[in-house]
């Protein structure tokens, strides 16, 4: 069969307008495919809602890949061991309570969950801004991730959503967003940004699934995010809390 390569470039160009087209107007936006991101995609969507997930970087899986000081592997409490046999996520025992689980296997199930239940998953997009009316949060401000570090004065491309959640980690970028620029007052214990608190997994652990919820009218955060906004410990390379705020997040939301 003779291959033309222009009809591989129509392929790829006509597919990829069809599905961005489709996330102009979402149920969800998700900002950041770390492992609460892809989690809390993986519930909306095989929920029925509609959702987008955006990501900067060239792939989806943020801060799991590499374990705990890139010893690619992860550990995950008995809370969050039914998200691993739900996603088909091999583990093992390490000793009671402690389960470990290879990094780039958890990765690639909760990607390929996502994508599965109907998430549509934008990676080399950044959210540099949220579209807002009145005081809800109603969508996302869009480019692409090579033309912000390249310094391009390029005008961005908005898109509305219902709800956004923030997932982008410790960095909380859309939260640090909404308070810079509408001065907002959060949910939070103070009402603005607690900012994280050193290690303590136990203790970071516990916080993430208080602190996962909506913060502002429309914004919710989930993941390190969550423990960032609400001032809880970090937790390091346990990553039970991170799947267990994806899926509150994702329960919230429905709830709503
Ligand atoms: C590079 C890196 C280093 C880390 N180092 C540590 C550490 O030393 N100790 C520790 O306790 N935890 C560390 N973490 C976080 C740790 O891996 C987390 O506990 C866990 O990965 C958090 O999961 P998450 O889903 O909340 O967010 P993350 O896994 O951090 O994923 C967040 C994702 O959001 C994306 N993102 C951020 N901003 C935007 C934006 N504006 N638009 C689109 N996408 C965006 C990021 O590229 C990333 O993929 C690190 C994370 C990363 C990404």
């Amino acid at each position: 069969m003779q291959l033309e390569d222009a009809v591989v470039s129509r392929a790829i160009i006509t597919r990829y307008t069809e599905e961005l087209l489709q996330a102009l107007d979402s149920d969800v936006a998700i900002v950041g495919g770390g492992p609460a991101g892809l989690t809390a995609a993986y519930y909306l969507a095989g929920g029925g809602l509609r959702v987008v997930l955006f990501e900067s970087k060239l792939s989806v899986g943020g801060g799991m890949w590499g374990g705990g000081m890139m010893f690619n592997q992860i550990v995950v409490q008995d809370e969050a061991r039914p998200i691993l046999d739900e996603m088909g996520i091999a583990y093992r025992v390490f000793k009671q309570g402690y389960y470990t689980a290879h990094a780039v296997e958890s990765v690639a199930a909760l990607a390929l969950g996502a994508v599965r239940a109907g998430a549509g998953i934008f990676n080399l997009i950044s959210a540099e801004d949220v579209m807002v009316r009145g005081e809800r949060i109603t969508g996302l401000v869009l480019n692409w991730k090579a033309t912000v570090m390249a310094g391009l004065h390029v005008d961005p491309l908005a898109v509305n959503s219902k709800y956004v959640i923030d997932a982008t980690g410790h960095d909380a970028q859309v939260v640090n967003i909404v308070v810079r620029k509408l001065k907002a007052t959060l949910k939070t214990a103070t009402g603005g940004l607690e900012g994280e608190k050193p290690m303590w997994a136990e203790r970071g652990e516990e916080a993430i699934l208080a602190n996962t919820g909506e913060v502002y009218p429309g914004l919710y955060v989930a993941g390190m995010a969550a423990n960032a906004v609400g001032g809880g410990h970090r937790m390091g390379p346990i990553f039970g809390g991170m799947l267990l705020s994806g899926r509150k997040v994702a329960q919230l939301i429905m709830g709503k």
